[in-house]
Formats: C-alpha cells, sequence, structure tokens
C-alpha cells in the first residue's frame, strides 16, 4: 500500500495515466497495419557543411500519418515497436522509402538512416541492407546508418562485427547522439566509426556553460584525430553554429538550417540549394 513506500509518497491513478495506457495498446495494435499501408515513412532533415553551408545530406526521420489520432513521432512509436518485434519491419520499410526517394537527389546528396539495436541484433541486418541497396540501386557510398552506443554494451562482439559487415559493403557507421548515456572512451576504440553525432544536450548548453564548450571542442579534437567526421545535432541558433563553426567541427543539423521535412518539400530544398551552389559557381568565375 501506498504508506509502505515512505513519507511523502502518494500513490494515485491519474487517469492520464490510464489513457497512455489505452493510446500505447492502440498504437501497438494499429502498428502492423500502418507499415503494410505506408503509414510510417521518413521525412528529411537537412545536413550543412559548416565552413561553406552547403547541403550534404539528409537525415531520415520516421514519422506515422496515424488516420485518427494525427502525425506521431518516432519516440512514441519506436519503443512500440522495440518491444513488440515490429521493429525489423518498420526498419526495412524506412530504409527502403529513403533509399527509393534518395535516387532522386543529386549524386553528392547522401543520406543517413537511423538502425535500432533491437533491429541489428535481432535480424540479418547485412543481408537485409543488402537486398535494399540491390533493389533500389542506391549506391552504399552514399548511405550512412546511425547507431547509438546502447549497440556495444549488450554484445559487442556481434555488434562490432555486423558493423563490420556493413562497413565493408561501403556504408558510413555514425555514432549517434554523443554525449547522452555512458560515452565510455572505448567505444570509440572498439570501432572505426566514420562519423560521431554530438548530441543535442550538448549543443543546447554551448552558449553559456564554458564546461559544456570544453566538451565539445575536446571531442571534436578527438574524433577528428580519429579520422571521424563530427556533426552536431540540434543546432538552434546562430550562436551555436558559430561556436561549433569555430571549433572545427564539420556538419550542421537542426532547426536553424532546417526541420525534417515531407519529400515533395525536399525537392524544394535540393532545387533552392542549386541555385545557390549555382550563383556561388558564378559569383566566383565573375571575381576571377
Ligand atoms: P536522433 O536520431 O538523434 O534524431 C534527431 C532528433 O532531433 C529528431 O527527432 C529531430 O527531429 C530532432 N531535432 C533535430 N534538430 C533539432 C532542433 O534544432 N531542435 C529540436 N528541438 N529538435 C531537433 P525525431 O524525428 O523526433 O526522432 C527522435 C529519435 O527517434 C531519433 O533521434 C532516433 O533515435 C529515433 N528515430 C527516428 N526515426 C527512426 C527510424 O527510422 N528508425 C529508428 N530505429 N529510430 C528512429
Ligand atoms: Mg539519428
Ligand atoms: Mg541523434
Ligand atoms: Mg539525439
Amino acid at each position: 500500500n501506498a504508506k509502505a513506500l515512505g513519507k511523502g509518497i502518494v500513490v494515485t491513478f491519474d487517469p492520464s495515466m490510464r489513457k497512455d495506457f489505452e493510446r500505447r495498446g492502440r498504437l501497438e495494435t494499429n502498428l502492423k497495419h500502418a507499415l503494410t499501408n505506408g503509414d510510417i515513412f521518413p521525412f528529411y532533415q537537412p545536413q550543412m557543411d559548416i565552413r561553406n553551408g552547403q547541403l550534404v545530406g539528409f537525415e531520415a526521420l520516421a514519422r506515422w500519418k496515424h488516420s485518427e489520432l494525427g502525425w506521431i513521432g518516432p519516440n512514441e512509436f519506436i519503443p512500440i515497436a522495440e518491444t513488440s518485434s515490429q521493429i525489423v519491419e518498420l526498419g526495412r520499410c524506412i530504409l527502403t522509402t529513403a533509399c527509393v526517394d534518395a535516387m532522386a537527389f543529386p549524386d553528392n546528396i547522401r543520406v543517413s538512416v537511423n538502425l535500432s539495436v533491437g533491429q541489428m541484433l535481432r535480424d540479418d541486418v547485412i543481408g537485409m541492407v543488402t537486398g535494399i541497396l540491390a533493389s533500389t540501386g542506391f549506391p552504399a557510398h552514399r548511405l550512412t546508418l546511425e547507431v547509438t552506443e546502447s549497440v556495444m554494451m549488450s554484445e559487442p562482439e556481434l555488434a562490432t562485427r555486423i558493423l563490420n559487415g556493413l562497413k565493408d559493403l561501403g556504408i558510413s557507421i555514425a555514432l549517434d547522439d554523443f554525449g547522452t548515456g555512458y560515452s565510455a572512451l572505448s567505444y570509440l576504440r572498439q570501432f572505426d566509426w566514420d562519423e560521431l553525432k554530438i548530441d543535442k544536450s550538448f549543443v543546447d548548453d554551448l552558449g553559456d556553460d564554458p564546461r559544456a564548450l570544453s566538451i565539445v571542442e575536446s571531442v571534436v579534437d578527438l574524433a577528428t584525430e580519429l579520422g571521424m567526421k563530427v556533426v552536431a545535432e540540434g543546432v538552434e541558433t546562430g550562436a551555436q553554429h558559430e561556436i561549433l563553426r569555430k571549433s572545427g567541427c564539420h556538419i550542421a543539423q537542426g532547426y536553424l538550417l532546417g526541420r525534417p521535412q515531407p519529400i515533395d518539400q525536399v525537392h524544394l530544398t535540393l532545387l533552392k540549394s542549386l541555385a545557390e551552389n549555382g550563383t556561388d559557381v558564378e559569383a566566383k568565375t565573375a571575381a576571377r
């Protein structure tokens, strides 16, 4: 009973908890149909070269367009997919659509797709990725798969073997959300990561916390020294962008540069970037 839990702790059955529970159950039941029906698909968030502002790629971020509940974000449905083991199908679905969509992008534009730990350790990911690259024709060297360090925690040998197999296909591997969780330096040593993504929580504090700044500067130096490309997530202000540029970070991603957007808007973003780089080339030619 509530009293046994100690002084000052009150246990209640909040009606909102019941609602959350019902919503979760409903989403879990709807998930399979949503996947086969194409209601879950990626939005794309631009990634820019921090030095010259050029568009270099997009991160695919899953969205669910629910016929009754409206838009649902991945923080809500990815965990449901993980526990109900539909994460394998969801992962296959997002990667396939991302590769099909990206076939229409200029060939200097990359695409990054998130890979969940459950999906990676449960399924034959190498076989799945090989199949999708073959069927869509998307070149492996323009694809990055993002994983978090938690992938190294439960079964480090298996994880390393799988990640190396993916690298052998020509794919780049990014360490996502760096700075959250344990961020043990041993994870940097265990695998030859191509990219390190500095978590938004560090970027948020850059303006006013000198410790956050020191950590970011050191992480950028270390990662660069190890041959990794450094991407900053969640860049929202010009001040953050400037600090990151000065610290030597390579790529920026965040609302300042662009929100995750549906594919038809991506085509406009690509046109705009083409136009800007076009005038850039013209300006340089004129200056000569
Ligand atoms: P993530 O991979 O770290 O992705 C970055 C998240 O930060 C995205 O949230 C993005 O919309 C958000 N973000 C980017 N810039 C800004 C900014 O300037 N301000 C703020 N406030 N937020 C920003 P989102 O799309 O809700 O995705 C959340 C997480 O869900 C992702 O974190 C990723 O771990 C997971 N996820 C998304 N799509 C997939 C997927 O297809 N498969 C798997 N396994 N996980 C996915
Ligand atoms: Mg990511
Ligand atoms: Mg991230
Ligand atoms: Mg993050």
